[in-house]
């Protein structure tokens, strides 16, 4: 279904939040207070404008009031961040979407009723971090500090094993959600079916286990 979206702040993040949605066939208003970064959006939005966010009246004028999913991604500028989503909250958009700096800046966000906020270079550092220090994990989701889900591939180790004999719950704390065989994902693998090297398994569990499961198990 074709959504709606406001992006305020057209640096590398909101630029390609608004590429991809634009791309997927969604309506999306871009915004920024720079000319060029219009002039170079043009062809990626449905519409664009040339506007300052953290001025309540041009959001107004505008008509933001009518979507229902904004996203600002004005980081650098931490003051003019969260004036803009303050405006946004006191107009009752129901989704506010915000990249945050730092930790102070996602605290001020929180309290004024940010709906969600991002961390992209962190989280990126993170998913970076996992890859380089494992050749065996292709993707990775940050739950939190503490718990992870991890896409990783089984190596000849697990050749002939099945999860039975992984037996990965009591092992390893962690549990399979599914696997993927031959580019096909099960969600309810058997217990007793053989696995294979090049087999990937979708697992979620704690760092501490998930890292320990794949040093001793795959
Ligand atoms: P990134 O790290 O994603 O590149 P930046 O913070 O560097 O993010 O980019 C922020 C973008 O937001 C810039 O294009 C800048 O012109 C725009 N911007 C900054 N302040 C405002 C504002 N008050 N209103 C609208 N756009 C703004």
């Amino acid at each position: 279904m074709k959504k709606q979206f406001a992006i305020i702040g057209l640096g590398r993040f909101g630029s390609s939040i608004c590429r991809e949605l634009y791309h997927m066939g969604h309506e999306v208003l871009a915004i920024d207070k720079d000319e060029k970064k219009i002039e170079h959006i043009a062809d990626f939005a449905t519409h664009t404008l040339l506007a300052d966010g953290t001025d309540e009246a041009a959001l107004t004028k505008i008509g933001i009031r009518n979507f229902n999913h904004v996203i600002v991604a004005i980081a650098e500028d931490i003051q003019a961040s969260i004036l803009c989503t303050l405006h946004l909250k006191d107009m009752g958009i129901p989704k506010v979407w915000v990249k945050a700096q730092n930790h102070y800046h996602h605290k001020v966000l929180e309290k004024i009723g940010a709906d969600k906020i991002f961390h992209p270079e962190h989280d990126m550092g993170n998913r970076i971090a996992q890859f380089l220090t494992s050749e065996k994990v292709i993707d990775y989701i940050d739950l939190s500090a503490d718990y992870s889900i991890v896409e990783i591939l089984g190596t000849p180790k697990i050749s002939g094993k099945t999860l039975i004999e992984l037996n990965v719950r009591a092992r390893f704390g962690c549990t399979i959600l599914a696997i993927k065989q031959n580019g096909k994902v099960n969600i309810t693998p058997e217990p007793d079916i053989p696995l294979n090297a090049g087999d990937v398994f979708i697992i979620i569990g704690s760092k501490q286990d998930l890292r320990r499961f794949q040093e001793e198990a795959l």
